[in-house]
């Protein structure tokens, strides 16, 4: 082989090995997009994605919380009722607190408004028990609307709050 042809080859190999890093990269980045399309579609859709899972990961195997629920209407406790038990993941006792017991497979499972609904107490942005946003508190002579706090901090995450070991909840109506 002459040096010239040989120059050439090896140039041509260069070549051809750019060629092989431009096709990968572009494999890969292709792989990224699909990758990030999936994600942000999956996120789009269903309810999880509404639900706050900070701090948690799922499933959460063989556990048993307690957090602490406090209904208040325009200025009045209301005790939770004591529901019969029909569902062990989440349930309440007559401690009337929320008990989280065996491995939560989805944040859907242990969400505020999920508890609220098996005991009986209607429970939304807009509606605590028989109140609706706007009925008129006797107390105060004032339209009420509803609001909650998670370990005093103000939250808008209503029923879909995924509820956490300790923690204590009040939902307001005033
Ligand atoms: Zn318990
Ligand atoms: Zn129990």
């Amino acid at each position: 082989m002459s040096r010239l042809r040989e120059l050439k080859k090896a140039k041509n190999e260069t070549k051809n090995n750019s060629m092989i890093w431009l096709v990968a990269g572009i494999v890969v980045l292709l792989g990224i997009g699909s990758a990030l399309f999936l994600f942000s579609g999956s996120s789009n859709s269903g309810n999880s994605s509404e639900l706050n899972t900070a701090g948690l990961s799922f499933p959460l195997v063989n556990v048993h919380w307690h957090a602490t629920p406090i209904v208040n209407v325009c200025g009045e406790n209301k005790p939770i009722p004591v529901a019969p038990v029909t569902d062990h993941l989440l349930h309440t006792h007559e401690d009337r607190l929320i008990h989280i017991e065996g491995t939560v497979n989805s944040p859907e499972q242990i969400t505020l408004g999920r508890f609220f609904g098996l005991v009986g107490v209607k429970f939304s942005s807009t509606q605590l028990l028989d109140k609706t946003n706007g009925d008129v508190c006797e107390n105060t002579g004032q339209p009420g609307k509803v609001s909650m706090t998670v370990n005093g901090v103000p939250s808008e995450e209503f029923e879909n709050h995924v509820v956490r070991h300790g923690e204590t909840i009040i939902v307001s109506f005033d």
